[in-house]
């Protein structure tokens, strides 16, 4: 549960008693979408209990007209439905039964009643304006929340990983492939000749390859394969349960889709292509790191034996 959800939660259960979600059984968004929309019924019921009782302290209508005015007030409760709304429709109930019941109400003068409801009215009125204010500030917290925790997980230029969700991802994937001593492999892609590119055709032409670099790596990849920018022109493909031989099949696929891409930039036709370094988890592996070095090491040697090629541990 994240702070802003419990913000949220304690809003609700103190100003208008809404209950508080079962952990992930709702998110912040929906939650305060339920909120908005209690508070925007309790807010609805107020101005009709305003017109109704100003009908009611103006026209003709007598007392015997108090089921009808009750009827009114407890319809959007009902609509509503779910706890608060009965529980409301028990309490309103139990009112009606006691008023009913003493004998002294068949004696209140009609304009008491009049006056009270009035008053009922106009003080729930203000109160739901400052609940919705203070909904409206929990939920600006919520998607400013939502916004920083973007910012803080994917890459803004290509909307993929950056490189810290990524290591944190390649953990997680590393820590159960140890446990439940399955295959994993850890791949680094590098485009070759890359500042090349932007000398040649600028920066935002540079930023198009990288972007159409991640599209192609999102169509060739598994559901279960992490991908995403590691920096610069490094990407990394974390392969969970994948062997040497398969990761190998898997980067020379890349490797020649990319050869295939042609990116138009101002009547010329940007052709690049990557270099691959793979590493496998061994018995002998010890760390995530010591996995990303090797993946690092053999991309090194492939650069270093002329590039666009892929070498593997
Ligand atoms: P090599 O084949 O050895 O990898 O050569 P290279 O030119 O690709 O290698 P190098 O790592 O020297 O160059 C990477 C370049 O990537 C340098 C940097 O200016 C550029 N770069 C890094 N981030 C971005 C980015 O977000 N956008 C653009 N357009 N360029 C970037
Ligand atoms: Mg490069």
């Amino acid at each position: 549960m994240i702070p802003n959800e419990k913000l949220i939660s304690l809003a609700g259960k103190f100003l208008i008693g809404f209950e508080s979600p079962a952990p992930n059984a709702k998110s912040d968004r929906q939650f305060c979408r339920d909120y908005l929309h209690r508070v925007n019924w309790k807010l609805s019921l107020s101005l009709l209990v305003i017109i109704v009782s100003g009908i009611f302290v103006s026209g003709p209508w007598q007392a015997s007209s108090l089921s009808i005015v009750v009827l009114l007030i407890l319809w959007p409760y009902l609509l509503s439905g779910l706890g608060t709304g009965f529980s409301t429709l028990a309490g309103w109930l139990f009112s009606a039964l006691y008023l009913l019941a003493n004998s002294e109400f068949s004696n209140m003068p009609i304009e008491s009643f009049q006056s009270g409801l009035f008053i009922l009215a106009i003080t729930n009125v203000f109160g739901m304006f400052i609940n919705y204010s203070h909904c409206c500030f929990a939920y600006r917290l919520f998607c400013r929340n939502q916004a920083l925790q973007q910012m803080a997980m994917y890459d803004d230029l290509t909307g993929t990983y950056n490189r810290r969700q990524l290591i944190e991802l390649a953990e997680r994937e590393f820590e159960r492939a140890l446990r439940h001593k399955t295959n994993l492999a850890v791949m680094m892609i590098d485009i070759d000749h890359f500042k090349q590119v932007n000398d040649t055709y600028g920066h935002l032409a540079g930023d198009q390859v990288l972007v159409r670099m991640t599209q192609e790596l999102k169509t060739h990849l598994r559901t279960e394969d992490i991908a995403g920018r590691f920096g610069g022109d490094e990407f990394m493909i974390i392969l969970p349960g994948t062997t040497a031989e398969k990761a190998l099949d898997i980067a020379d696929r890349i490797r020649h889709l990319v050869n295939q891409v042609g990116i138009d930039c101002a009547g010329d036709v940007i052709c690049f292509s990557v270099s691959v370094g793979i590493s496998t988890i061994t018995s002998a592996t010890g760390s995530l790191s010591e996995l990303i070095t090797d993946a690092d090491q053999l991309l090194y040697s492939a650069k270093s034996s002329g590039r666009n090629q892929v070498r593997v541990n």
